[in-house]
């Protein structure tokens, strides 16, 4: 059944989430969400003071304990429940994140069963935390090894994807048996707000999960990261965040998860399948309007190759259509007026290197945040686009000569989230998973995202991982005990 807009927006709840309660901020300040595809105001929402922020980290420490002591198979139905009704309210979802973030609803459908998984995953990895036990070498003794939850955990979440995002930190948190603070995006909360709800219904019990937003990410964040009740920070977002959040960790040596920018190369070597390497190029590049950490950033292409793909990609790239993401388009508005002028920047650093535009390069007129989809090819070596994340539907092409020239552009990037390679050849599939110095690989496919997969980076693009078996673990402390024999 369709969902409109008006019965949506007044179905998300607008508070603070804290201790089980909505309530206001304290002194009543309110932050306005607007849809980028418009420029209006979509509902006004609690913004959050330093004190309220103070006053969640006191709900999720005072329920701390009781949720440790919850049997793992209680933790694990709680998402289990969580999942079915997501399934079941997958349209709302999917509306509100088209609304707020401005994707296509399409991919927001995607990310509803992206986002979905890891609460089905984590709900299946609740009940395997698991240990060691054995005998020292020696003989002497016993040593057992268990996993204890790391304790109340702050989670910060980005705006790209509002609710993937968010349950790939909440889910693992809570089936390791961590209480936790979210700070979702300030240009993207409702959707957790809304999830809050979801949770509520599944039977959160109270405390467990609290909600902050807050226009103020920085002020309300500092005093919980500093206080010591906290015991673990979960980030999303730009490296320079990043570095921010690890140095303010530091003072209370907290554990720390941090998934940072990316600057994925998009290899394509001569013996390449050009079909797939375009078709996983459409999806690297313009999913999610190119606002991904793992968007493919730089096209690194054969030099026999490389007129070709870049005359295939400019005619899809071409037909791509633009527009509202409720619209039934293919790519959305940018996020803010920023996100254009950083783009219209990179676009004429290039064409000022000698780049030339092969379709769009230019924003395009509002309401709204637009930017035409664009293909340049010919960038010089020191072309900004290179070197910084374009995080937009721009797509760069460079070219190399040899095997080895290609693995050196790959790798000449401070960032190492993912990379892509197109070959058909399996010996060299493998000398360039060993060779590309990313967290993440993807072999003849544009898209390696997966519940079920570690997600993360290397360099400063991170540490740690979400999903998989790994993600548990971020939220699960290790403590070895000796009993001597005898
Ligand atoms: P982006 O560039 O994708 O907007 P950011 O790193 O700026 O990414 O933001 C990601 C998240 O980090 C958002 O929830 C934002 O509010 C939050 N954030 C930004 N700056 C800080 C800060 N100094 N302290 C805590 N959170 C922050």
């Amino acid at each position: 059944m369709a969902i409109d807009e008006r019965t949506l927006l007044a179905s998300v709840p607008t508070g603070l989430f804290i201790g089980g309660e909505w309530r206001p901020a304290t002194g009543g300040a309110t932050l306005s969400v607007t849809d980028p595809a418009t420029g209006k105001e979509l509902l006004t929402i609690a913004d959050a003071t330093p004190e309220d922020g103070l006053l969640a980290l006191d709900a999720a420490d005072a329920a701390a304990s009781a949720w440790a002591a919850t049997a793992p198979r209680a933790r694990g139905e709680l998402l289990r429940r969580a999942f079915d009704l997501l399934q079941e309210r997958a349209d709302e979802f999917a509306l509100l994140m088209s609304l707020e973030m401005g994707k296509p609803l399409a991919e927001a459908r995607g990310e509803v069963a992206y986002g979905g998984e890891f609460l089905r995953w984590f709900s299946e990895e609740a009940v395997r935390i698991s240990g060691s036990f054995g005998s020292n070498p020696e003989g002497t003794g016993t040593i057992i090894v268990s996993q204890r939850p790391v304790g109340p955990s702050f989670l910060i979440t980005p705006w790209n994807f509002p609710l993937a995002m968010a349950t790939r930190k909440i889910a693992p948190a809570l089936a390791a048996g961590c209480t936790v603070v979210v700070k979702p995006a300030e240009l993207t909360p409702l959707t957790t707000l809304l999830f809050a709800k979801l949770l509520v219904d599944a039977g959160l019990p109270v405390g467990v999960v609290n909600v902050v937003t807050t226009s103020s990410a920085r002020e309300v964040s500092a005093p919980i990261i500093a206080d010591p009740r906290l015991r673990k920070l979960s980030f999303t977002g730009s490296t320079p965040v990043g570095r921010t959040l690890l140095t303010q960790a530091a003072k209370n040596v907290l554990r720390t998860s941090m998934e940072l920018g990316g600057n994925a190369p998009f290899v394509i070597f001569d013996d390449a399948d050009l079909d797939k390497a375009v078709d996983g190029a459409m999806l690297a590049k313009f999913r999610n309007i190119g606002q991904a950490c793992t968007a493919a950033n730089r096209f690194i292409v054969h030099e026999s190759v490389a007129d070709e793909f870049a005359a295939r990609i400019t005619e899809r790239v071409s037909a791509l259509t633009v527009g509202r993401g409720t619209d039934g388009v293919d790519i959305g508005p940018l996020i803010d007026d920023r996100a254009v002028a950083n783009l219209t920047e990179l676009v004429a650093d290039a064409v000022a290197g000698g780049a030339r535009i092969l379709t769009g390069g230019a924003a395009i007129d509002g309401p709204g945040t637009f930017f035409a989809p664009t293909v340049i090819t010919g960038l010089a070596s020191d072309a900004r686009m290179l070197r910084e994340e374009i995080f937009g539907p721009v797509l760069g092409i460079t070219t190399f000569a040899t095997e080895a020239e290609g693995v050196a552009l790959a790798n000449a990037t401070e960032y190492g989230l993912v990379g892509y390679v197109f070959t058909k050849d399996l010996a060299r599939a493998h000398r360039m998973i060993d060779a590309i110095d990313t967290g993440m690989m993807g072999v003849n496919t544009g898209i390696v995202s997966n519940a079920a997969a570690p997600f993360g980076g290397v360099k400063q693009s991170g540490v740690g991982r979400e999903g998989g078996a790994e993600g548990i673990s971020e939220y699960l402390e290790t403590k070895y005990t000796l009993i001597p024999a005898g």
